[in-house]
């Protein structure tokens, strides 16, 4: 499969209170192939919302290269942009937040094809009976306002409008945090089943690590505006390398003891420092139980560590 997306050293800085910088992301590159579903986790604050955001070009970069199908996003003509909008598309994280409550069911799923001109009159009743269809509502819901839904509706109706006008990829942006548990696995799966039948490709935000690896096909781990591993799903649950994804991981409750106690204990303490002030070197330090004198001087950098399982942490030599 060919490279579908690809950012190289993004970063997005926010000007804060008293002149300071706020580096949500600092220099983050990977890429994904058509098809694929890049995993993308880390505490809140880590940068993984603001990524999302910056690559489809909701906010500004303030460095790097987004490239879409081989199309620099940022260089690209108005034209050739909004050509590239339609492509790329986002479910966002609360279905309760992101559909507008005046309006009707038909009318949020079919904002994109109205702006975009293309469908209209009964090809558009018909586009929207169709959408509702593939995400498990029916063409009666049409009518009907968002408050009339439960929260796992709602979310299918953002989905529904994510899809309205056929894009390629989408950025899923904690789209399940907001939800139930019982309610988590069932858009999972309709984003899977979506996938397959769409050939969509997906970048995955999530804080929930269970629910990451049942979608994805890789996992990129990020803290503090860094991306800090990545790797297939498999390698990253089974052989996770980094200190940091080693005690995200061993934060997963299993529901089996036995498990339980061959698991690597790491427990994670206190809080994800300011990205204001990040700490030098290895901006993990002050949490790593594993911290020496070279991690508070030099920014490890991420090494392949065979099969394309990546990780930025001095103690790999
Ligand atoms: Fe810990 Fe050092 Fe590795 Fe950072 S580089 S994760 S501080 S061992």
């Amino acid at each position: 499969h060919k490279t579908l997306l690809e950012i190289k050293n993004l970063q997005k800085h926010f000007d804060v209170w008293g002149g300071n910088l706020l580096k949500a992301v600092d220099g983050v590159s990977f890429s994904i192939k058509k098809g694929e579903t890049l995993g993308l986790v880390g505490e809140s604050g880590c940068g993984k919302t603001t990524t999302g955001r910056t690559l489809l070009g909701l906010y500004s970069p303030t460095g790097g290269e987004v490239i879409f199908d081989g199309i620099d996003v940022r260089g690209a003509k108005k034209r050739e942009k909004q050509e590239l909008k339609k492509r790329m598309q986002v479910i966002f994280q609360d279905p309760y937040a992101s559909l507008n409550p005046r309006m009707t069911v038909g009318d949020i799923i079919s904002e994109g094809i109205d702006i975009h001109g293309i469908y209209k009159g009964d090809e558009r009743t018909r586009r929207i009976g169709e959408l509702l269809s593939l995400v498990g509502l029916n063409k009666e819901h049409a009518s009907r306002f968002p408050h009339e839904f439960s929260g796992g509706q709602r979310q299918r109706i953002g989905i529904a409008r994510a899809l309205a006008i056929e894009p390629e990829f989408i950025v899923c942006d904690e789209p399940i945090s907001a939800l139930d548990v019982s309610i988590q696995a069932q858009v999972v799966n309709l984003l899977i089943k979506l996938q397959n039948e769409l050939g969509l490709t997906y970048l995955f935000i999530a804080h929930d690590l269970s629910m990451v690896r049942h979608i994805s096909d890789r996992v990129g781990v990020m803290y503090l505006g860094k991306l800090v591993e990545v790797a297939d799903s498999t390698s990253l649950y089974e052989n996770p390398n980094h200190p940091y994804t080693q005690a995200l991981l061993s934060a997963i409750p299993i529901p089996d003891p036995r498990v339980e106690d061959a698991k690597k204990h790491i427990k994670l303490e206190g809080e994800v420092p300011s990205p204001i002030n990040p700490p030098t070197g290895c901006r993990f330090r002050t949490r790593c139980k594993y911290a020496m004198d070279i991690c508070q001087r030099e920014e490890p950098q991420l090494k392949n560590l065979g099969d394309g399982h990546l990780s930025a942490c001095h103690l790999n030599k």
